[in-house]
């Protein structure tokens, strides 16, 4: 559960949360014309550290490229005023919200050379609530085709496609909607990516092309095959949901959450697999900093 903090950031000052405001006009509103990120921060033994900052600010400023977006900041300026952000909140367990956006205040679709772009960080105290294993909808509402956007960007207008899948996984009494791609093959979830977990703990993801490659997926990549298991990143059909032992989704929100069904039918027994459990283990282990191996994830604030 999240809740508020008394400070932003806003092109480049720091207001109270009520005083960052936007003008009704502006195009990010209109159009979509925005890109964000979701960043975690994480308490552990040494202070509260941010998980994978650089990677998530990298990301950012792809988005910002592919709308043409001159961000008036350096990689290096947002992440201080993360950090800056954070330690004027006191905060120890977080989620950090940059957005950038077109701020010009036109009707015209066509941002114009040089058009005024605006950014601000929120951040939000979290608490991770209790949460049971998903239900989830495999989405009458396709992906996104990748020829009709930047599927790699994280574009405030292309989430319309997450919200019509929600909306409809909603309706029907589901947690979260799977999205298949334009050659029906599995693609993501409506904010976060899919594992499948088949016979002889064989692991499956799909690959990148039609999805956004979460920074969460990468990392779980990681733990898996240090782990030893066999991952493959390939096309999963959705038949592969009739004999897989477990499905999980992962993001940087949700973290590591398993699915106790897809469309009514039971994914093993309805509970945490094994695979997805030690995953989940040695997640929380690395993002809380107990891991040495990966400390170089974490950014201390
Ligand atoms: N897919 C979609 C559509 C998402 O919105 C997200 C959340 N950013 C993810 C995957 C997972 O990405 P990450 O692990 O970087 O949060």
């Amino acid at each position: 559960m999240e809740k508020q903090s008394a400070w932003v950031w806003k092109n480049g000052e720091f207001l109270p949360f009520g005083e960052a405001k936007t003008h009704i006009m502006c195009q990010g509103l209109h159009y979509g014309a925005a890109i964000f990120e979701g960043i975690r921060l994480y308490s552990t033994a040494r202070g509260s550290a941010v998980f994978r900052l650089e990677d998530h600010i990298n990301r950012f400023f792809y988005s910002g490229k592919a709308l043409g977006m001159n961000i008036p900041f350096s990689g290096i300026e947002i992440m201080d005023a993360i950090a800056e952000l954070i330690r004027r909140n006191n905060m120890r367990d977080g989620y950090i919200r940059p957005i950038a956006w077109y701020a010009a205040e036109t009707l015209g679709v066509a941002p114009r050379k040089g058009a005024r772009v605006d950014v601000a960080i929120l951040a939000f105290s979290w608490k991770k609530k209790k949460e049971e294993a998903l239900s989830v909808k495999i989405s009458p509402i396709m992906r996104i085709h990748p020829a009709s956007t930047d599927v790699e960007a994280k574009l405030a207008g292309t989430y319309n496609n997450s919200l019509f899948a929600l909306l409809d996984a909603e309706r029907d009494g589901y947690d979260d909607a799977i999205l298949l791609d334009y050659r029906g093959n599995v693609a993501e979830a409506s904010s976060s990516n899919v594992f499948a977990v088949l016979g002889g703990e064989m692991i499956i993801t799909p690959p990148r092309g039609a999805i956004l490659p979460g920074i969460t997926r990468s990392t779980v990549l990681t733990i898996l095959r240090e782990c030893d298991y066999e991952v493959h990143e390939t096309g999963l059909m959705t038949n592969c949901f009739a004999f897989a032992k477990e499905i999980f989704l992962c993001g940087t929100a949700l973290e590591i959450m398993p699915v106790a069904g897809v469309n009514g039918e039971p994914i093993g027994d309805g509970r945490i697999g094994r695979v997805t459990d030690v995953l989940c283990k040695i997640y929380r282990a690395v993002v809380h900093g107990e891991i040495s191996e990966h400390l170089q994830w974490l950014t201390f604030v």
